[in-house]
């Protein structure tokens, strides 16, 4: 048995009937990740912390304490995540001798459940990506092909789970960032609905868009995730005062019987790949054979989210990195005329090609003069958007689409079209711009032997839903994990 390849739900039972101790998981963990580096998943592995939490709870599990699920079991943050005792780097050089002086929310919540932080995954600089070849420290390697990109911007956190280096990790979704990776690498990646988990020690990209979620092996486990990240932050002022779901205990009904899935034809339009269609066809034809209702719904403006999102995401990260000037955060430069020449410098060395773009990008739809022809026309866009996705949730419970429009592509072949790069959020992003929870679940295999990927989307607070479904057709329809 390669228990490297198993769910959290089995390991944790393992643990629990001491058929295996957390030191020896862990160990297990770290020889995969020493084996696999080349794959560059993480950035920083985190052996000795990690080797003498697991020590710590094997002791309190000899002494036959009652631990929560995720108690000994590795997992793997993304760098933007801030742990204390580690660097939280973003992938960026700017950033690359800063550690982090406390603890994200998330992070506090992942050690209180006696989980094992094993590392911290590389990504693409400061989230801005879809490919994970924007990391300053080198591309990330998709473990299913190392020659092909693991997605982006949580790459690095899509790959460690694909590649069984760990049992599950955290990511963050501004625009697709956790859900295209894990369609990308074949694995499950939740987006939860804006405000459900805590921002509190994240490093913003664009913060009325970020959400930190989890990417599993199997929908239960995204599940025990999310019971665990999930809850109100005083810490964080857009955090959502809703109370806790119980989702691992509750989610689960093992139907789909009068479910109603919305289908929007505009989701569809666009797409070329006959694969991924076919597979989103094949799983559409799977549920209504299995007593779903399919829906017609319309989402009429749903192509333009795009511009919308390069708009605000944009806009929001020039302003949130405008605190990177080598003085508060970053490298400083040694060279410089005065002050202004020094911020120039410290930003022109430190940050890279695409986070410059960005940060060009954002300021100028917001200078004078252009505020309104652009950020207010993108701010009015998104009411547009998030009204009509309002609508569509009164006829239907989900809605189907797939989460790429392609499978995964080869390392070094759209680096140099950034258009082409964005185009494979054109899915993801009306998520983030309508707030709303997506999940990401394999869903077939393209003949280049990549993994499909299929997305739910839930209406606001509607993860259980989400699971339901998702985890029904993981059990009964296609699961990479059994043909692997
Ligand atoms: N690929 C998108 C971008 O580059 C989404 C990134 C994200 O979700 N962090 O902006």
């Amino acid at each position: 048995m390669n228990i490297m390849n198993e769910t959290i739900e089995n390991v944790s039972t393992m643990l629990k009937n001491k058929q295996i101790s957390s030191v020896e998981l862990v160990k297990d963990s770290l020889s995969k990740i020493e084996a696999t580096k080349e794959l560059n998943t993480l950035h920083e592995v985190c052996s000795e912390s990690a080797l003498q939490k697991a020590q710590e709870i094997d002791d309190l599990r000899a002494k036959g304490q009652d631990l929560p699920i995720l108690a000994g079991v590795p997992i793997v943050i993304k760098d933007n995540i801030s742990m204390v005792g580690t660097f939280t780097t973003c992938s960026s050089k700017f950033l690359e001798n800063y550690k982090s002086p406390y603890n994200a929310t998330v992070v506090d919540k992942l050690l209180n459940a006696g989980a094992i932080i094993v590392g911290k995954a590389n990504m693409d600089e400061f989230a801005m990506g879809s490919s994970s070849e924007t990391c300053a420290f080198g591309p990330v390697h998709n473990p299913r092909n190392p020659e092909y990109v693991p997605g982006g911007s949580s790459g690095g956190s899509a790959g460690t789970v694909a590649g069984n280096q760990c049992f599950a990790s955290l990511g963050t979704d501004t625009g697709g960032s956790i859900r295209q990776p894990s369609s990308f690498c074949g694995v499950v990646g939740l987006k939860p609905t804006y405000g459900l988990v805590s921002r509190y020690g994240v490093v913003a990209f664009a913060s009325s868009l970020d959400q930190v979620g989890p990417i599993t092996k199997s929908v239960r486990d995204s599940a025990i995730m999310l019971d665990t990240i999930a809850g109100y932050d005083a810490n964080e002022f857009t955090s959502a005062k809703h109370s806790t779901e119980h989702y691992y205990e509750n989610s689960f009904k093992n139907s789909v019987k009068g479910m109603k899935i919305g289908f929007a034809k505009e989701f569809f339009e666009s797409l070329q790949n006959q694969e991924v269609l076919q597979s989103v066809m094949n799983a559409i034809d799977f549920f209504k054979s299995n007593g779903a209702e399919i829906v017609d719904i319309k989402l009429p403006h749903i192509n333009d989210a795009l511009a919308v999102y390069y708009v605000l995401s944009s806009a929001e990260a020039a302003s949130n990195l405008a605190r990177f000037d080598g003085i508060k955060y970053g490298v400083a430069t040694t060279e410089y005329k005065d002050l202004i020449d020094f911020y120039v410098q410290s930003r022109t060395q430190g940050f890279g090609k695409e986070v410059k773009r960005r940060i060009m990008l954002g300021n100028f739809v917001l200078s004078s003069g252009y505020f309104d022809a652009y950020y207010n026309k993108a701010k009015a866009v998104q009411n547009l958007i998030i009204n009509e996705f309002t609508d569509a949730f009164k006829q239907c419970d989900v809605i189907i689409s797939p989460t790429t429009p392609s499978p995964a592509f080869k390392i070094g072949e759209k680096v140099d079209n950034p258009l082409e790069m964005y185009l494979n959020d054109i899915y993801t992003v009306p998520v983030n711009i309508a707030r709303l929870p997506a999940m990401s679940i394999p869903c077939g295999v393209a003949s280049n032997g990549l993994p499909l990927g299929l997305q739910l989307i839930g209406n606001r607070f509607s993860e259980s839903t989400l699971f339901n479904i998702s985890d029904y057709f993981e059990k009964n329809c296609f699961s990479l994990r059994e043909v692997k």
